[in-house]
């Protein structure tokens, strides 16, 4: 064990997933958590996708994931008046075809005791440990619990989520300290335009295992999924009519809740179910805003943030957690690069790899807040042109023109690169195993090219141009790609791969 010490705020997703990294890496940590229970019941789900999954693989979490959780095999779509748009029946087969796991739902609380369950040394979790202040940033780091203990360590993760105090903590001391950090810039940053209320049901009759279904209302939409043991998990995404900045965001009341459910009891969403009859079978549900931001800084001298409290996005396409575990294996993975170089890596290095966090991280999780951003614009039929288009093409086009859309953000995704690489493998290959191998130019295809130039100037390029694209595809060929597998985004090429 490394004598370099994490110290880790937070004990869900993003807390516990680096937790169970740092463990494997050998590398010391203790994770504090102001609940005085890791996985407190909160009434959410939570959807696995590959990208998620394959860094839960590593760990040897995925099997007891598999175990508890439902896979989305087949998905309708739903119209205002609950009118069936469209099918994606392979919807399971798809994903598994091409990205080697399904999507599959459970409680978020199951996915953090599974999580938990994944650590060896439990000793390190430390419960009842609310932060409330960072006093030192430089050549170590300090933080005060509620109770006044002090904790000390060489770097701090902040992975307190959406509502950071280490965020703050770390703006506070980085404007005292700097005129040139951009605090209210990155403050402004943190915006909401939508509501959600998501909660577990009991799974309504006729409601088969591994379904899903999403229904598109003007102003709203709704996601649901069969869970396993009879539940139905669900998600009402509502549009504010204000956008809604920092600390003017709403905290809703469970009256606010009751007042939403109220004013949406009557939406119809498929097989003659209404709202009301989720809402009224539920065994927990909440309403929260939904904020959406990728801070442009992210760390500070020895602190840095991961997950929701650095990029937070709307759960519709199940992103959120996914990203959070990601966000844990790339930060854990370059501790890990330098640590086993250096036992103690002085400022400038650790400056250098929190930058390349933030570089990596930055435009991965920002592609993917604004892919969720458009699709939930398409989903509450926002205007008259998107409205058509929902309900008259894409819902039209079937499970298969997901594939690319999966395969790009899945594939592009981080894998642990000090365990071994023992997760599922679809007909797509990862983006880090592509490895591009060009040879240099052979000496002919140089010298040819001169006879080219002189021949296009004498008779014009159009006579010369087939020629040269003749010869182009001949000396491409040595080219070479090394993919473990075939590399494609053509669902139906992939199909028919062995
Ligand atoms: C309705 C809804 C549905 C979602 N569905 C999905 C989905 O299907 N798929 C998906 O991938 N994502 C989903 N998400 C997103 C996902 O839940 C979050 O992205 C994920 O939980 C982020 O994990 P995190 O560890 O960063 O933060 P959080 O899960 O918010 O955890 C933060 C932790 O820090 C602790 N903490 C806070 N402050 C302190 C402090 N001062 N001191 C000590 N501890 C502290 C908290 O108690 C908590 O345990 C959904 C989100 C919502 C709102």
């Amino acid at each position: 064990m490394s004598t370099f010490k994490v110290v880790v705020v937070g004990g869900s997703i993003a807390g516990l997933t680096l937790a169970n990294i740092l463990e494997r890496y050998s590398i010391n940590y203790v994770v504090l958590e102001k609940h005085p229970t890791i996985a407190p019941q909160l009434g959410a789900s939570v959807g696995t996708l590959p990208h998620g999954a394959r860094i839960l693989d590593q760990l040897g979490i995925f099997s007891r994931v598999d175990e508890i959780s439902m896979p989305v095999d087949e998905s309708e779509a739903l119209g205002p008046d609950a009118v069936v748009l469209g099918k994606t029946e392979p919807f399971g087969d798809l994903m598994e075809d091409l990205l080697g796991y399904r999507m599959r739902f459970l409680d978020r609380q199951q996915l953090l005791q599974a999580l938990y369950g994944g650590l060896k040394d439990k000793s390190k979790i430390h419960t009842n440990s609310e932060c409330v202040k960072i006093e030192e940033l430089d050549e170590g780091v300090r933080v005060t619990l509620k109770d006044g203990s002090i904790i000390q360590g060489d770097i701090l993760v902040g992975a307190d989520g959406v509502h950071s105090r280490m965020r703050n903590e770390i703006w506070r001391i980085a404007e005292s300290e700097r005129a040139d950090y951009p605090v209210s810039e990155l403050s402004r940053s943190i915006q909401c335009q939508y509501k959600c209320m998501f909660g577990i049901s009991k799974r309504p009759e006729g409601v088969p295992d591994n379904k899903s279904f999403k229904c598109y209302h003007r102003g709203r939409s709704y996601l649901t999924s069969s869970g396993k043991d009879g539940k139905f998990y669900w998600f009402a995404f509502v549009k504010n009519p204000d956008l809604t900045i920092h600390t003017s965001i709403p905290r809703y009341t469970t009256q606010d809740e009751e007042d939403l459910a109220a004013e949406i009891a009557d939406d119809p969403l498929f097989l003659d179910i209404t709202f009301k009859d989720l809402y009224n079978s539920r065994m927990g549900s909440v309403l929260v805003p939904l904020e959406e931001f990728v801070l442009k800084r992210c760390f500070y001298k020895r602190a840095i943030l991961i997950g929701d409290s650095f990029h937070k996005m709307n759960p519709l396409l199940g992103q959120g957690g996914n990203s959070a575990i990601e966000s844990a294996g790339f930060l854990a993975d370059l501790l890990k690069g330098v640590l086993d170089k250096t036992p103690h890596p002085d400022d400038d290095t650790l400056q250098r790899i929190f930058l390349e966090f933030q570089e990596e991280r930055c435009p991965r999780t920002t592609g993917l807040m604004e892919a969720t951003k458009k699709v939930q614009q398409m989903e509450i039929l926002e205007n008259p042109i998107l409205e058509f288009l929902q309900l008259k093409v894409t819902t039209q086009l079937g499970g298969e023109h997901l594939g690319p859309m999966l395969a790009a953000a899945s594939n592009s995704a981080h894998t642990l690169k000090y365990l071994p690489k023992k997760f599922r493998r679809g007909a797509v290959s990862l983006d880090e195993e592509v490895k591009a191998n060009p040879h240099d130019r052979p000496a002919i295809a140089t010298a040819l090219a001169i006879p080219f130039i002189l021949a296009a100037t004498k008779f014009g390029w159009q006579a010369v141009l087939p020629i040269y694209f003749a010869f182009h595809i001949y000396f491409s060929g040595s080219r070479s790609f090394y993919h473990p597998s075939p590399r494609t985004i053509n669902p139906l090429a992939a199909k028919a791969l062995p």
